[in-house]
């Protein structure tokens, strides 16, 4: 069969830094499946306030030399300068050159804010310390950032992480297809013209994703919402519906010409290659 989407849709999986020796060897095998689809990165969050350092640090070095590029998430909110341009010197040492800048969340009970206020100081600071050497991915919300003030000052924000330097914007994840088309508008409307990749969140089970979406200020719309209340514990038919779910959210943002997809796998390769099945999303040769 004639695969449907290949390049330039570009593919791209992120996965967190794991804890234990089990997550690890788990997150070996995660890899090398999702690394079948030849992505043109992966990427390894950080935590909050730099809690995960060294292990963001360590698994990106680990998954950079098995040869797909691996972009660290690097958050600026509880940081320093000096702490930042070491962190850029280490993985520039590394021939890292994708990397994803936040501006993360205060951890509770950290008060002090750092020398950095928001992801545009980090982008702006990026550029110069490093000129051209990192491909800068930034954080967009079609959905509006739940601290925003509202829709209009967030979007001028967004813009200001573009003006200051970024080259791409993942969006959080959303299940309103609609969103992300107006938000890809409003960007095209206002000279913004790097591509708007949209976050992708496999539906496996609910109350996880209700915690999160709550959180994190993205929409599980009523419909939906009511139909996973509905499967209640009943993983097998949650997992199947929220396949088909997302499953038509991806055909349709890719048919009206999403640049690809960024998949928040959860470090976990089958809800991703389910739905990459279904949408007969192939590697390129
Ligand atoms: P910003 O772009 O700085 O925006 C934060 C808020 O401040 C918004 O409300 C915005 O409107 C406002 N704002 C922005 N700039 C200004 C300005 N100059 N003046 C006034 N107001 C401003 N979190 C982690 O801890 N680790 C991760 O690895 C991680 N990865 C992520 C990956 C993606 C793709 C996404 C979408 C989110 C990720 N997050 C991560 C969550 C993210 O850190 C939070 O959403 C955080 O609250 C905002 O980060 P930001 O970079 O979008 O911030």
């Amino acid at each position: 069969m004639k695969p449907r989407y290949t390049h330039p849709k570009v593919l791209s999986f992120e996965f967190y830094p794991p804890k234990t020796e089990e997550g690890a060897a788990n997150l070996k095998v995660v890899h090398e499946k999702l690394a079948r689809l030849n992505p043109g990165f992966f990427s390894v969050t950080f935590g909050a306030g730099g809690s995960t350092r060294e292990k963001t640090f360590d698994t990106v070095v680990e998954i950079q030399a098995k040869g797909i590029a691996a972009a660290p998430h690097l958050s600026c909110v509880a940081s320093t300068k000096d702490n930042i341009r070491t962190i850029l010197t280490d993985y520039q040492s590394k021939g890292i050159s994708k990397i994803v800048a936040l501006r993360g969340d205060l951890p509770s009970g950290m008060l002090s804010a750092g020398e950095f206020r928001y992801a545009n100081e980090l982008v702006e600071f990026i550029r110069k310390e490093t000129g051209d050497t990192f491909e800068i991915h930034v954080a967009a919300y079609p959905e509006v950032h739940p601290q925003a003030l509202n829709a209009d000052v967030d979007f001028v924000n967004f813009k200001r992480k573009v003006d200051a330097g970024a080259n791409a914007a993942i969006t959080q994840y959303f299940y309103n297809a609609e969103a992300y088309f107006y938000f890809r508008d409003r960007c095209e409307q206002n000279g913004i013209d790097v591509p708007i990749v949209p976050g992708i969140m496999p539906i496996t089970q609910y109350s996880q994703l209700f915690r999160f979406s709550e959180m994190c200020g993205a929409d599980i719309p009523r419909w939906l919402r009511k139909r996973l209340e509905c499967l209640g514990d009943d993983r097998a038919s949650i997992q199947a519906f929220g396949l088909d779910v997302v499953t038509e959210l991806c055909q349709k943002l890719l048919e009206q010409d999403a640049p690809g997809l960024h998949f928040y796998t959860m470090n976990q390769s089958g809800p991703t290659l389910a739905i990459l099945e279904n949408l007969k999303f192939w590697p390129q040769p």
